[in-house]
């Protein structure tokens, strides 16, 4: 089986999760005892007041990711925990903007000036004749 990260238990404990995936936690957390030793330490880091970046985001509902951030998460520059964030919010809840943003910005870094440029020329010829 998969093993179960940090931030899946975190947003398991937050019902932040899709059915499917609270279903597996779920299924996971009954053959694995060591998995509700983890939740419970999570849950006395947060009665303690503490919690991760991650936590934060989803309490504040501050789940999406700024532009600037998917760029830095596209070129691997993202803390450890922030890219763990991203992959989450994109992969597992499946944000549709934010793919649709990821997949913008991944076009735009294939693309060197020299492409653009082409592309830019080609559409002004073949739509000079309309002009
Ligand atoms: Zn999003």
């Amino acid at each position: 089986m998969t093993k179960l990260r940090q931030y899946e238990l975190e947003a398991y404990l937050d019902e932040a999760l899709p059915p499917d995936e609270m279903a597996r936690i779920e299924h996971a957390l009954r053959r694995h005892p060591e998995y509700v030793d983890q939740l419970s330490t999570i849950n006395t880091r947060r009665d303690a007041g503490i919690h991760t970046l991650g936590e934060i985001w989803r309490r504040h509902r501050l789940s999406c990711p700024t532009r600037g951030q998917l760029g830095s998460y596209l070129l691997g520059a993202l803390p450890e925990e922030l890219a763990d964030h991203v992959a989450f919010h994109v992969e597992v809840v499946g944000c549709r903007w934010c793919q649709a943003s990821l997949g913008d910005l991944r076009q735009k870094e294939a693309e060197s000036p020299g492409t653009v440029e082409t592309r830019r020329r080609k559409y002004f010829q073949s739509s000079a004749g309309y002009l």
